[in-house]
């Protein structure tokens, strides 16, 4: 780091992104992309955008606002696009934190939650899971800021109910609450109609995971036409043309091709059932997930080990080294053939063990 650097971004740690190793070919279970490719008209779409690249992108993003707003039954002033939806709730730690207002969310959700409150020089307040892993919606009543809750939860695959995001709703009457639904598709009850009663409300989405645009990087910010009007501040006052036009397509062509969603997201819930299946026959806990990931611990056996023991093995999982989280390893949900091959893997880690 050099001396210029402002001293705010030299007193913490930045996110860690999930390891993209290029030394040999790994099967990537470590980071929760999907494991199908996009749909082929999204491809399609992108391909022809990239041929109209010498043009600004649109900062409104019209044409993927219009069929989004149509499939999320909200009007295009609910809607808010951003590069990847790290981006939405950046914008909204910018937006709703403050000096005064701290960032209030579970002491294990989201690793990005804690940076962005530092990178934006707000407090923040972490909330304790229960024993089994929960947020408790109680705890929540009368927070002191802006509260932040991936439902489900990461990396726990937990899901809070929607009557139970109300709850936390109804007992902050003057706080904005951020709901980040980056998997709700594999599962969770979305709150996305609550932002007609609430208009404090922002859900936030993406299409990293079940819609296979990881490497596209969009996100969508669902929320009253205030809240808009307010990340809309922010993202004019910073980056307009955030979401370029081959992935604003892409965007469009993924929404069109239901199909193809559909058929995707019910087979990665099959192969989530067996996955379960295999490692709890294998005396295993995991915890009850309603994502495209298992969060899942063996007694006897470290996360760490279980990390490393997969990585020699050329599969990557991902192990959080905090003192509530070492027994475990998060695993995405692969292909039949990607989760066959990480259990025989498994298989051999505990041969080698006796
Ligand atoms: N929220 C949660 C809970 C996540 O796990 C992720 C993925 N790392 C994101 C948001 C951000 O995803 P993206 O920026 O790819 O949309």
């Amino acid at each position: 780091m050099s001396k210029y650097l402002n001293p705010r971004f030299g007193t913490f740690d930045a996110y860690v992104p999930g390891e993209q190793p290029r030394d040999r070919q790994y099967i990537k279970l470590n980071t929760n992309e999907n494991p199908f490719p996009p749909s082929p008209f999204a491809q399609r779409l992108a391909r022809q955008a990239a041929a109209e690249l010498q043009l600004y992108s649109d900062p409104e993003v019209k044409a993927l606002a219009s069929v989004a707003a149509q499939r999320l039954g909200v009007k295009e002033e609910n809607l808010i696009f951003t590069n990847g939806s790290d981006e939405i709730l950046y914008f909204a730690f910018l937006a709703f934190c403050g000096e005064d207002t701290p960032a209030v969310f579970p002491d294990l959700t989201y690793g990005f939650y804690p940076v962005f409150a530092r990178a934006c020089g707000v407090d923040y307040q972490e909330i304790p899971l229960s024993e089994n892993w929960e947020v408790i919606p109680g705890d929540y009543a009368g927070a002191d800021g802006t509260i932040f809750l991936a439902n489900p939860n990461a990396p726990t695959g937990i899901a809070l109910s929607s009557d139970q995001i109300e709850k936390i709703l109804i007992a902050n009457p003057d706080r904005v609450v951020v709901v980040d639904e980056a998997y709700v598709n594999f599962g969770g009850e979305t709150v996305v109609s609550l932002i007609q009663t609430y208009d404090r409300l922002l859900v936030t989405r993406t299409f990293s995971k079940s819609y296979s645009l990881a490497g596209a990087r969009l996100g969508i910010g669902i929320a009253s036409e205030g809240l808009i009007a307010d990340l809309k501040k922010i993202k004019y006052s910073v980056n307009p043309y955030n979401v370029n036009a081959m992935t604003a397509a892409a965007g469009v062509g993924a929404l069109l091709d239901r199909e193809y969603f559909e058929k995707n997201v019910e087979t990665i819930k099959e192969n989530r059932a067996y996955l379960a299946a295999a490692l709890q026959d294998r005396g295993f806990c995991v915890l009850p997930s309603e994502t495209n990931f298992l969060f899942v611990k063996k007694p006897g056996i470290s996360g760490g080990e279980l990390y490393r023991g997969f990585k020699e093995r050329g599969v990557l999982v991902r192990y959080f080294d905090l003192a509530r989280t070492k027994d475990f390893v998060r695993i995405s949900i692969g292909t039949k053939d990607e989760l066959d091959f990480l259990i025989r893997a498994l298989d051999q880690i505990t041969e080698a063990q006796k």
